[in-house]
């Protein structure tokens, strides 16, 4: 029997709303395989050269131009002009181009903005703690998601670039980060088949956090035939090359807008220039895709980080096209849940009173904040 009857009935009825179906437009239709995803049309523009015969300033130039290509094609399709099945499969394509990148990049490491440059082909680990492979410690279809997301085809990679006081799962992203099943990119992408004919509606890359693993996912990609649509599940710490591979593969954003400036992010997850990185990358993937924003409220930072967080979606993003999803499930854990004393701030769950206000604001400013249910 498919998983696909187990639905939750609001994962159904989120459909008939108009601001979730215009938001989510293009997600949708790949989800209901009226529109190929991102990858597949990836697939079908022609690299006229071997992306392992080239250097890697000939591969970005050589990236550049096909990303072109790839756009008008994406504009095509989605316009109705033209349908993939009309066009054949080159030997070398863009997504070829973009996963030999990937790989080049990990030799001197800038996936995300730590920017370590470290070799991770020689076993060197960072602050991810992550070699060259990519560990996925589970997957399954999630039906805890946001209603349009849901069966969600999660996956879970280990390794994270954040270093979050509170993580929930600092088992996978901090603790035991290669102890998941090193998987190769034919083995990634068998899983992705299994979980969409099981009823998956998207592939959700998230971990941890899936950036340091996107060599593997992209590579991963390329073995792929089944159409489904890409949803990258991030802290959006991406660096700006990684963004670029990025870009023409995701079909749905799912970004965790956690602060509001700098210095709680500093303090809490570790991570310098949280605001101008993420920021950055908000405003390119908005351009790219559709996009559902998340943010967790934590006690005590509502003026300090929910606000600003709000106001920033208003101010920046296109405000009909970008859900917001305004969490209220904090609790302490991990070294909070330990060393409460350390972060007295965040050593409770928010109070009743602190949703209810990023609620008013969140209307305030006229967001679509929780258009989305969990
Ligand atoms: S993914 Fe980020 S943290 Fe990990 S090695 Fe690369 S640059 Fe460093």
């Amino acid at each position: 029997m498919l998983e696909w009857l187990y639905i939750r009935p609001d994962a159904l009825q989120v459909w008939h709303d108009p601001i979730v179906v215009r938001a989510l437009s293009w997600y949708r239709d790949v989800m209901l395989n009226r529109m190929p995803a991102k990858f597949l049309i990836a697939k079908h523009v022609e690299s006229p050269e071997d992306p392992a015969s080239l250097s890697l300033d000939e591969l970005w130039r050589l990236h550049d131009r096909l990303a072109s290509e790839f756009r008008e094609l994406w504009s095509r399709i989605r316009g109705g002009e033209i349908r993939l099945e009309q066009l054949s499969k080159p030997k070398h394509s863009f997504l070829d181009v973009k996963a030999e990148i990937a790989w080049r990049l990990i030799r001197r490491c800038v996936l995300c903005e730590r920017r370590c440059m470290i070799d991770r082909t020689r076993g060197g680990r960072s602050i991810c703690l992550l070699d060259d492979k990519a560990y996925v410690h589970s997957w399954f279809l999630h039906m805890g998601e946001e209603a349009p997301l849901v069966p969600s085809g999660t996956i879970f990679y280990g390794g994270c670039n954040f270093k979050c006081v509170f993580c929930q799962n600092y088992d996978i992203s901090q603790l035991d980060v290669r102890g998941g099943e090193p998987v190769s990119p034919r083995r990634l992408a068998e899983i992705q088949a299994e979980l969409r004919g099981r009823g998956a509606r998207n592939i959700n890359h998230v971990g941890g956090e899936p950036t340091p693993s996107l060599h593997v996912i992209l590579s991963s990609l390329k073995y792929l035939d089944v159409n489904v649509p890409q949803l990258w599940n991030s802290n959006f710490y991406m660096s700006e090359e990684a963004m670029k591979l990025l870009v023409d593969v995701v079909d749905i954003w799912l970004p965790d807008f956690k602060y509001g400036n700098n210095k709680c992010a500093q303090r809490l997850s570790g991570i310098p220039r949280y605001m101008e990185v993420v920021t950055r990358n908000l405003v390119e993937a908005s351009r790219h895709g559709d996009m559902l924003i998340r943010h967790l409220v934590l006690p005590s930072h509502l003026e300090c980080c929910t606000k600003p967080v709000l106001r920033w979606i208003a101010g920046n993003l296109p405000r009909e096209k970008i859900l917001v999803n305004i969490m209220d499930q904090y609790r302490p854990e991990h070294l909070v849940a330990r060393y409460p004393w350390r972060w007295p701030d965040i050593a409770r769950r928010p109070r009743v009173g602190e949703i209810a206000e990023a609620y008013r604001y969140a209307e305030k400013l006229g967001l679509n904040y929780r258009q989305v249910s969990l």
